[in-house]
């Protein structure tokens, strides 16, 4: 069972032994039955603790990053708040990039700055940029996303985490963009992998969730720990649910990639009206080199900017029909976001703050003539 595709569908997912059903059971019990004070039945005890259904997404999660330890959480923010408390202390620091996901910089910037934990941003692929945000002592963890949320920037995972390590710092890498289908950061150089699990691996935008994996066993108790003192786990229909979800990653991923290069093609050749396509598997993107290197597709994530500046751009989000308007992405059906009023208003007048002309597609797993014509009849509308 070593193919990604295969371990999708068979980790943890053993025929029910009482009735023979294919599916487990959802565990839907928050305690479990002792044999005595302290014998357990396998380790349950409470579920806030672990759960039966929540442990075998775990495993498959930590299965297709290639990791040894995989947390489920309630939500991808859960999971990084875990992260930051296990990592780091009041007066420590972070490195953080000079593009990310609006809600993770939110949650540097006006959560844990009140509680002492102090950032720098800094373009992360700039390595005299990234050697000098070290503060000695100090600084205990880089911040990775890629392909960043919403700028499509590439950043080198290898080299960035051999730079942490060599200041004692922790790497991190939200890859939620890219899933491990398409993008192992473990076997990279990175410590930990974190998802939003509410996008591509839940893909079906109807449930919220988060996921770490590690292969440090004392990094992973700590994050456990605070897992299990804090509450933010998934809940047994959360964790049913994306299991399942995940059976099918490797076949949307493929059509996302699929579609989202035609789109990508599509939009650059519209230079009546789009001056700049942001997708990694561009020729004409910066990071496509890189991307080709430690990626192996490009995923469904497109930003474009309007030459029109920020009327066009509204317009075009107004325009769309198959496209939905609404915040999040991967999921199975396309959706068009504006960054600057919607996923990063919270960034607005700090130094991720996204241009207001800027329209951030989720290509979904339609037809892609059908993708196309959309985005055909809504740029003629602008
Ligand atoms: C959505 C998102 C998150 C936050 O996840 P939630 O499940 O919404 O809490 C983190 N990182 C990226 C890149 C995201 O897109």
């Amino acid at each position: 069972m070593s193919e990604f595709e295969t371990r999708a569908i068979h980790t943890a997912q053993h025929p029910d032994p009482l009735t023979g059903g294919v599916i487990p059971p959802i565990h839907m019990t928050t305690t479990h039955k002792q044999d005595g004070v302290g014998n357990l039945r396998k380790g349950y005890e409470y579920n806030r603790a672990a759960n039966p259904t929540r442990t075998a997404l775990q495993e498959a999660l930590a299965s297709l990053e290639g990791g040894r330890f995989g947390l489920s959480f309630s939500s991808g923010l859960a999971a990084e708040d875990a992260i930051i408390r296990a990592v780091m202390k009041p007066g420590d620091h972070v490195i953080l990039a000079n593009d990310m996901y609006g809600g993770s910089y939110r949650l540097f910037a006006r959560v844990f700055k009140a509680w002492g934990i102090d950032f720098t941003i800094v373009n992360l692929n700039d390595s005299s940029a990234l050697e000098a945000s070290f503060v000695s002592g100090k600084t205990k963890m880089v911040w990775i996303e890629t392909p960043s949320n919403p700028m499509m920037t590439i950043f080198d995972i290898s080299a960035i985490s051999a730079t942490a390590h060599k200041h004692g710092a922790v790497a991190v890498v939200d890859n939620t963009f890219a899933t491990p289908y398409l993008q192992r950061p473990l076997e990279l150089g990175a410590d930990i992998v974190l998802h939003s699990t509410t996008k591509y691996l839940g893909g079906h935008s109807d449930v919220l969730g988060g996921a770490v994996v590690l292969n440090d066993g004392e990094l992973a108790k700590q994050i456990e720990f605070i897992q299990f003192a804090v509450g933010a786990v998934s809940s047994p229909f959360d964790a049913w649910l994306t299991h399942r979800s995940l059976k099918t990653l490797a076949l949307r991923m493929d059509r996302h990639c699929f579609n989202g290069q035609a789109v990508a093609n599509y939009l650059e050749a519209r230079t009546d009206v789009i001056s700049k396509v942001y997708y990694p598997g561009l020729e004409s993107h910066p990071g496509h080199d890189l991307a080709r290197k430690q990626m192996s597709g490009f995923g469904g994530m497109i930003s474009m900017k309007f030459s029109g500046g920020k009327q066009a751009a509204l317009k075009f989000c107004e325009s769309t029909e198959l496209f939905t308007l609404a915040e999040s992405l991967g999921g199975v059906e396309s959706l068009v976001n504006y960054p600057a009023e919607m996923t990063h208003a919270s960034a607005n007048g700090s130094p991720i703050e996204v241009d207001d002309d800027i329209v951030r597609l989720s290509v979904g797993v339609e037809h892609v003539s059908d993708i196309i014509a959309d985005i055909a009849q809504a740029l003629e509308k602008i």
